[in-house]
């Protein structure tokens, strides 16, 4: 009778490379948003990758003003070629308008870490939703800013101030879209909303009652991740905790400011034809 394979064993070749492109896709990922100074660990299985991906996803900040692979731009390998070393740099261009590049320096030995990159932060900021943040933009570039140099702790601290002023912006609104429209129990959940709810059961709730239902199919996650850092959830997370925190709430906070500023806007456009009309 044969005894059975040792499970080292039955991991064959096949399987270890494809682990390897899977943790190199990631690592692609770790440099576009990752943040300074963090390490990116790799598993038994996977820590002899020595080669960086050869393109990655990044904004563009040119003319092409979205989402692009990025390509690598120098072209000096060998087939001894290692990418492994100390401080060392590599430079990705985007493909599409050969314009704009993003350059980052790391450290590659038993883990990864990026320890600088030119330009400093990423430019992906939504045109809508700067226009949505108006003053707060400054507040929320300095949260990205705090995000990208690994401080998760200053880059919550942040958004939960945005957060705090939005919020008051968006129950205004509310007030004034369906105010005349309702019953006495509405009005009365309202006033109570307003006086007794936490920011993040505030926006949920005036978001809830403005937008389309969904806009937050997959956003439940994302509210409590909102609700940890308007709360006192925030208490004893470590810098990487708050990371994450902020990478959930972030895609949440943005979608819901971008959408209701949109939606004032065409209320509001709609408000100034309706006047036209009348006179
Ligand atoms: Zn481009």
């Amino acid at each position: 009778m044969s005894t059975p394979p040792n499970i080292a064993e039955t991991i064959t070749l096949e399987t270890l490379a494809a682990m390897a492109s899977d943790k190199r896709k990631e690592l692609g990922q770790f440099l576009a948003t990752g943040a300074l100074y963090t390490p990116f660990a790799f598993t038994e299985e996977t820590k002899s990758l020595d080669s960086l991906p050869e393109t990655i996803e990044l904004y563009c900040g040119g003319t092409c003003g979205r989402e692009q692979t990025f390509e690598r731009s120098e072209r000096t390998r060998g087939s001894n070629y290692s990418d492994r070393g100390w401080g060392r740099t590599v430079n990705y261009q985007c493909r599409n308008c050969k314009k704009r590049s993003q350059i980052y320096m790391y450290v590659w030995n038993e883990s990864f870490w990026k320890v600088g990159q030119i330009p400093e932060l990423p430019e992906g900021i939504d045109p809508k939703l700067k226009k949505a943040l108006g003053d707060s933009l400054q507040l929320y570039r300095k949260a990205v800013r705090s995000r990208s140099f690994g401080f998760g702790i200053g880059a919550v601290s942040y958004l939960r101030r945005i957060i705090e002023d939005k919020t008051d912006e968006l129950m205004d609104l509310l007030r004034d879209e369906k105010w005349e429209l309702w019953a006495a129990a509405d009005r009365q959940e309202y006033d109570n909303a307003r006086t007794t709810y936490q920011y993040s059961q505030k926006i949920e709730y005036a978001a809830e009652k403005i937008l389309p239902s969904s806009a937050f199919a997959n956003g439940r996650d994302s509210f409590k991740a909102l609700h940890d850092v308007t709360s006192s959830g925030l208490h004893g997370k470590t810098e990487e905790e708050c990371i994450t925190l902020f990478d959930h709430c972030n895609l949440i906070f943005t979608r819901t400011f971008q959408m209701l500023y949109e939606h004032k806007r065409e209320r509001e456009e709609f408000a100034a034809q309706l006047l036209a009309l009348k006179r």
